[in-house]
C-alpha cells in the first residue's frame, strides 16, 4: 500500500504545504484506493472525482503563488451523507431523498472548503442516522474492513469503514446517540462527538435536534483535533450554537502526546461495571485503564445511578423529535414523489410517498414518536423521558465535581455479524448503551482504539464536561501514545 495512504492527515498537510507532494497526487492516490476497494467495503454512496481533483488543483496553484496553506489544506475527506453539500447529491441513506441535490452547503462544509480540504464524496449511513450498523441504509450495508461479514457500526459506518480501509484519512460523522463513537470503536479508529452546540447543525439534515452533533473521525487523536478545530465554533445560523471560543483541542492533543497525566482524575462509572460488556472488551478496557495509571492518573469510582434509564429515555426523545423533523419529507419539497398522477389528493400522495420512501426503522421511530407526543400520552412518555434526561445530566454534573473525565468501553461488544440484529431492534439499540448518556447531557466524548478482541477492534471511551473538549483530547492522546497502534486490516479476511 502506498505510503500516502498510511500517512497521517497532519503529515499529508505538511508535505502538501512544503511542496514535497501535491494535493492532486494525494487526492488521486485516495481516489485510486476507493476504486480498488470500495466495491468490497461499500463505504461511499457518491464519489465526486472531478470536484475533488478540481479542488486539489486550486490548492496546488495557491501554494505555487506563495500563499500559505492551513494544516489540512489538500487533505482528502469523506462526509456522511446526512450533511448537505451544494451541487452534490445528499440522500441520508434514504430512498425518499434519492436524486435530491442541495442548493447550499452546511456550515461545517463551508468551513472544510475554506480550510482547503478536498472532499472526495459522501459516505454511507443508516437511513436518517437511525441505527448502529449501517444496515438500515436504503442503498445496502457497508462492510467492516476487519471482517467483511461484520457490521462497521453506525450510523456513521461509511465514514468509519472508509477511514480504516485507507480510502480517506479523515471523515465527518454525526452523533445523536453514539453514531460517531460506536462505528469508530468497532472499526478501530478515532471518533469524536464534540460538545452539543460546539459544532454547527446548520445544513445537517435533522434527526433529533436536541441531540444531533457533527464531529470528526480520523485514524489518530491529533488528526481528529485538527479537523475538530476547523469545523467547530459559533455559527449564527444555528440557534443552539454556543457563542464561545473553541476549546483548545489541538494544543491539548499535543500536550497529551507527551504522555504525562499526573494529577488527572479519571472516573469509572460504577453502573457501567458488571456484565454489560463482553469479556474481551472488558479485558482490553481494563488494560487501557492500567496504562492510564502508569501515565499518572488517579482512578476514582463514581456512581451515576440514572444512567440505567438513559437508553429508555433516549428512545422516546429521539423518536419524538424525529417524528416532527421528518414531517418535511412530504413528496412536495424534496426528492421522491409517488402517485401524483392527477387522480389523487395531496394527503394520499404524501402517504404513498412516505410509505415507499422510508424504510422500516424510520417508520418504527415515526410511529413511536408520534404516539409518545400525542395528547394523553405526552406526560407519561415524552414528559417522563425529559425528566430522566435532567437526572442523567445531574449525574454527570455531580461526577465531574469529583473527576476530570469519565471513562468506559465505547461499546459492549466488538463488531457483530451482519444480519444478526436487524430483526431485533432492542439488541441493535443496546450497541449504544455506553454512549447515549453523554448525548442526553450534551457533553463531549471521544472513542479511541485500545486493542483487539478476537481479532476485532475495541474502543476506549473518554467523556468530559460541557465545553471542556480539550480534557478528553489530552487523556486520549496520552493513552494513544502508550498503546501499540492497530495494524491496517487485511481486506481479505471474512468470517471468524
Ligand atoms: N444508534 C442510535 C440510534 O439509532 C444512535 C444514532 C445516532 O447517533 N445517529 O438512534
Amino acid at each position: 500500500m502506498s505510503e500516502m495512504l498510511e500517512a497521517t492527515a497532519a503529515d499529508l498537510g505538511r508535505l502538501i504545504a512544503s511542496g514535497e507532494t501535491s494535493a492532486v497526487e494525494v487526492t488521486q492516490a485516495h481516489l485510486d484506493r476507493i476504486a480498488a476497494v470500495d466495491e468490497q467495503v461499500h463505504a461511499f454512496l457518491h464519489v465526486d472525482t472531478e470536484g475533488a481533483l478540481a479542488t486539489a488543483r486550486t490548492i496546488d496553484e495557491a501554494r505555487k503563488r506563495g500563499e500559505s496553506l492551513g494544516p489540512l489544506a489538500g487533505v482528502p475527506i469523506g462526509v456522511k451523507d446526512v450533511v448537505t453539500t451544494k451541487g452534490i447529491p445528499t440522500t441520508c441513506g434514504s430512498k425518499i431523498l434519492e436524486g435530491w441535490v442541495p442548493p447550499y452547503d452546511a456550515t461545517i462544509i463551508s468551513r472544510i472548503r475554506a480550510a482547503g480540504l478536498v472532499m472526495l464524496g459522501k459516505t454511507n449511513m443508516d437511513e436518517f442516522a437511525m441505527g448502529s450498523s449501517t444496515e438500515y441504509s436504503a442503498y445496502g450495508p457497508t462492510y467492516n474492513p476487519w471482517d467483511l461479514t461484520r457490521i462497521p457500526g453506525g450510523s456513521s459506518g461509511g465514514s468509519a469503514a472508509a477511514i480504516v480501509a485507507r480510502e480517506i484519512p479523515l471523515g465527518i460523522g454525526t452523533d445523536t446517540g453514539g453514531s460517531i463513537r460506536q462505528p469508530a470503536a468497532v472499526t478501530g479508529i478515532v471518533g469524536v462527538r464534540p460538545t452539543y452546540g460546539g459544532t454547527s447543525r446548520y445544513g445537517i439534515v435533522a434527526f433529533s435536534s436536541s441531540l444531533d452533533t457533527p464531529g470528526p473521525m480520523a485514524r489518530n487523536v491529533q488528526d481528529a483535533a485538527l479537523l475538530h478545530a476547523i469545523i467547530a465554533g459559533h455559527d449564527p445560523r444555528d440557534s443552539t450554537s454556543i457563542p464561545a471560543p473553541v476549546p483548545p483541542v489541538v494544543e491539548a492533543a499535543r500536550l497529551g502526546a507527551t504522555g504525562d497525566l499526573t494529577g488527572v482524575r479519571v472516573g469509572l462509572v460504577r453502573e457501567f461495571g458488571g456484565d454489560g460488556a463482553e469479556p474481551g472488551v472488558r479485558e482490553a478496557f481494563d488494560t487501557a485503564v492500567e496504562s492510564l495509571v502508569k501515565l499518572g492518573v488517579e482512578v476514582v469510582e463514581v456512581s451515576c445511578p440514572h444512567f440505567e434509564y438513559a437508553l429508555a429515555a433516549y428512545y422516546l426523545i429521539a423518536p419524538s423529535e424525529c417524528s416532527s423533523n421528518l414531517a418535511r419529507f412530504d413528496g412536495v419539497r424534496y426528492g421522491l414523489r409517488v402517485g401524483d398522477d392527477g387522480t389523487r389528493g395531496l394527503e394520499e400522495v404524501m402517504a404513498l410517498t412516505r410509505e415507499a420512501g422510508f424504510g422500516p426503522e424510520v417508520k418504527r421511530r415515526l410511529i413511536i414518536g408520534t404516539f409518545a407526543l400525542s395528547s394523553g400520552y405526552y406526560d407519561a412518555y415524552y414528559g417522563q423521558a425529559q425528566k430522566v434526561r435532567t437526572l442523567v445530566t445531574r449525574d454527570f454534573t455531580r461526577a465531574f465535581e469529583k473527576v476530570d473525565v469519565l471513562v468506559s468501553p465505547t461499546t459492549p461488544t466488538v463488531a457483530f455479524p451482519l444480519g444478526s440484529r436487524t430483526d431485533d431492534p432492542y439488541q441493535m439499540y443496546l450497541a449504544d448503551l455506553y454512549t447515549i448518556p453523554m448525548n442526553l447531557y450534551g457533553g463531549p466524548a471521544i472513542s479511541i482504539p485500545c486493542g483487539l478482541s478476537e481479532g476485532l477492534p475495541v474502543g476506549f471511551h473518554v467523556m468530559a464536561p460541557i465545553m471542556s473538549d480539550e480534557r478528553m483530547y489530552r487523556v486520549a492522546a496520552a493513552l494513544e501514545s502508550e498503546l501499540t497502534p492497530l495494524p491496517a486490516p487485511d481486506l481479505g479476511r471474512t468470517g471468524g
